[in-house]
């Protein structure tokens, strides 16, 4: 990426947030960050926390770019901390999630949408399971990106909607699917919607993005229906592909703010009295392209008509069982008993 030429305040005051330009005429905009520290685990309170990895990156040199979904700048770290009481991993310094909600408000990811296909063997796996599970048909996609799964749960025969904080992806939601997802956070949709109830709330690769999951967890539990289904997909930090690629795990990237094993997870949901109905290993579908560009950025180059070489390996499809991130479905029920209890 070229060093920004200049830099002005942009809406100053609340936000902090800067517009860069670009010799290339682009901009993207640069949060000031505001890194606090933590002597606790923001999930269970405990202080007896340790340092579990050193990090790699400037928070101060981050963009909203860094933020794409499709971003390949994998093995940029921040320090990450472990709980050793819940093993809970997450950054410390921290940047509050207001801050954080605002970069995913000003994202924009041209190239989310190019693997639409792949996404959707993903989430079509995920849908058959779901639908075993299902306690009925309403269904909402928290963080719904591009579109691409609540599209194929409408074709599921789910009443299904979805929010999602950034514009520009909701625009394309609308333009690939003519979908209309909310714009905004969960804690805006319930403001706007104080009665509203689901059957079903997805999480997929969500919690891993947010400073504070039990905040969030909350906010997504009032949308939950009793005896309601929730789905999280997130990386799981106690993987072998974690334990075996140490910091070139492909997960750990700057949108990758916390991560979960299995422990941590249960932590969580016994929290707010969820029951795990089942747990899977999550299995990736992706092409050739996809997987090569994230090795070799310069494949991608953006700006130039498409090439043979290109279209070739945007055909071939690929099965990656890397068995790294989590697939779980969880029922809320008041019933349920505390599992740290
Ligand atoms: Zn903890």
């Amino acid at each position: 990426m070229p060093k920004p030429s200049g830099r002005r305040r942009h809406n100053a005051g609340k936000n902090r947030l800067s517009v860069c330009s670009f010799p290339n005429g682009g901009f993207v905009v640069l949060l000031t960050m505001q890194l606090k520290e933590r002597k606790s685990c923001p999930l269970c309170r405990s202080e007896s926390i340790t340092l579990f990895k050193p990090g790699t990156i400037d928070p101060q040199s981050i963009t909203s770019d860094d933020f794409k979904i499709t971003d390949s700048n994998y093995g940029s770290l921040w320090t990450f901390y472990k709980c050793r009481k819940c093993r809970f991993v997450f950054f410390n310094p921290y940047v509050p999630d207001e801050d954080i909600v605002e970069f995913y408000a000003q994202l924009k990811d041209e190239e989310y949408g190019s693997e639409a296909e792949g996404r959707s063997k993903n989430f079509r796996t995920l849908l058959n399971r779901l639908k075993r599970l299902t306690p009925g048909n309403t269904l909402l996609d928290v963080g719904a990106a591009g579109g691409i799964f609540v599209n194929l749960a409408q074709t599921f025969g789910y009443e299904a909607e979805g929010i999602e904080p950034s514009e520009f992806l909701c625009a394309e939601a609308t333009k690939h699917y003519g979908l209309s997802l909310f714009n905004g956070t969960v804690e805006s949709f319930q403001r706007e919607k104080p009665d509203a109830q689901y059957a079903v709330v997805t999480l997929l690769d969500i919690i891993e993005h947010l400073t504070d999951p039990a905040g969030f967890m909350q906010a997504v539990d009032a949308l939950l229906a009793e005896n309601g289904l929730l789905v999280i997909v997130t990386p799981d930090i106690d993987s072998l592909a974690a334990r075996l690629m140490g910091k070139r795990w492909w997960h750990y990237r700057i949108a990758h703010i916390n991560f979960f094993n299995l422990t941590s997870l249960r932590f969580l949901l016994d929290k707010f009295g969820y029951r795990i109905e089942m747990k899977k290993k999550y299995v990736w579908n992706f092409t050739l392209f996809y997987l090569l560009s994230r090795l070799f950025p310069g494949l991608k180059n953006e700006d130039k008509p498409e090439t043979t070489l290109q279209k070739f390996l945007k055909k071939v499809h690929l099965k990656l069982p890397l068995f790294d991130s989590w697939e779980i479905y969880a029922k809320k029920s008041k019933t349920n008993k505390p599992y740290n209890s």
